[in-house]
């Protein structure tokens, strides 16, 4: 099933202009050229509540967060239908929140994969920690997953490219995103959203020094792509969009 997205998506170029000693942005909505990427991504969840849930279609097929679970059904059907066979080899989780990763151990359960978080979330997560996975807040019950840890600079290898994990802690000890340096795409899972967002850092674990020096480290990529935990994505100007986020975020703090 090929991604609707990959030729019609948008990209946004940056304007800026010096007004009053403080920079302003504008944004021009142009269409996307396509682009050479070495595979699909579906973008299976994200709505309400739910987080962005992305498949990377690579030889090896690996699942980028899933999701609380409510539409699992959803989840479940358009995942098979766009694995069309293949096997999901990994289940990467960017944090340990419940939005994130509620439907996990059924996905686990169903596809055999393997799943990967960061030390701390990971711990979180193989526990079922209800207050850290925020999943009480919802009256909700984190199911325990069977869970690898991962570590800064490792990549996970999906046959025809390779995901970075990049340890970003500030919206939980344990976030990470993860970068395909071949192409410079990002998944930012809920460091940094795109058009000015950064995530909470006010939850558990949570330190927005600590956030704050993430996106200063993401801010010294070079972006292609941005694929945020919450709202839309974009398959250009990834870095405008991290510099907003670091922007905002100097502004708060
Ligand atoms: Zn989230
Ligand atoms: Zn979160």
């Amino acid at each position: 099933m090929p991604s609707p997205f990959r030729r019609q998506g948008c990209i946004l170029l940056k304007v800026s202009e010096n007004a009053g000693g403080r920079t302003r942005f504008f944004w021009q909505q142009v269409m996307s050229p396509g682009g050479n990427m070495p595979y699909a991504i579906e973008q299976l969840n994200g709505t309400g509540m739910e987080s962005n849930a992305y498949l990377l279609l690579c030889e090896r097929p690996v699942l980028v967060d899933v999701g609380t679970g409510a539409t699992l059904e959803r989840v479940e059907r358009r995942l098979t239908a766009a694995l069309d066979g293949k096997r999901l080899h990994a289940l990467v989780l960017t944090h340990m929140h419940f939005d994130h990763t509620g439907g996990a151990a059924a996905i686990q359960e169903g596809t055999g994969a393997m799943a990967y978080a960061h030390p701390p979330d990971a711990r979180a997560l193989a526990e079922g920690d209800g207050d850290l996975t925020c999943s009480g807040w919802l009256g909700q019950r984190q199911r325990p997953l069977r869970i690898t840890p991962l570590k800064d600079g490792e990549v996970i290898d999906c046959g025809n490219a390779g995901l970075e994990v990049l340890h970003t802690p500030g919206h939980t000890a344990g976030s990470i995103c993860l970068l395909d340096r071949a192409t410079g795409d990002l998944f930012s899972g809920d460091t940094v959203f795109t058009n000015g967002g950064v995530g909470r850092w006010d939850l558990p674990t949570g330190d927005r020094g600590r956030l704050l020096s993430s996106l200063r480290r993401l801010s010294g990529l070079k972006l292609r792509g941005i694929y945020p935990g919450h709202g839309p994505y974009y398959e250009d100007d990834g870095n405008s969009h991290v510099e907003m986020g670091l922007a905002m975020a100097r502004d708060f703090m």
